[in-house]
């Protein structure tokens, strides 16, 4: 069993209290272990527009917003053999977890591994 650092936590502040209840509960029943990254959370428009122009995001964050604006979304990277990893099959291991986790608190969250038009393996946001 994983517990989440002291620092994944922290870049947890500020999102959905939804989402910080997914990740408790998806920590406890992951098979692999994972953190939160920096810029992973809440994100201001001015963040944002820099990840855009930095090539991290399709949303520039003034005419197209991104769900970490509004701290409906988290991102996780997957951390295996003492190192972050965002293999997608590590990832997707992750996912299966936040899934569950979200299934099981009742809340309605998209994974963005499943996406058509682009995939986005560390991202997950609220529907609603
Ligand atoms: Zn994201």
């Amino acid at each position: 069993m994983f517990r989440l650092s002291n620092r994944s936590k922290r870049r947890r502040s500020g999102v959905d209290p939804r989402l910080i209840e997914i990740s408790d509960l998806a920590i406890q029943i992951t098979v692999v272990d994972f953190g939160h990254p920096a810029d992973g959370g809440l994100r201001s428009a001015e963040r944002q527009n820099d990840m855009f122009h930095l090539g991290l995001s399709k949303c520039d964050g003034y005419k197209r917003l991104s769900k970490h604006q509004t701290g409906k979304a988290l991102d996780v990277y997957a951390y295996v053999d003492g190192k972050a990893s965002w293999d997608t099959e590590h990832l997707a291991m992750v996912a299966a977890a936040f899934l569950q986790a979200a299934s099981m608190l009742g809340h309605k969250l998209e994974w963005g591994g499943l996406w058509t038009s682009f995939q986005d393996y560390p991202h997950f946001q609220l529907l609603d």
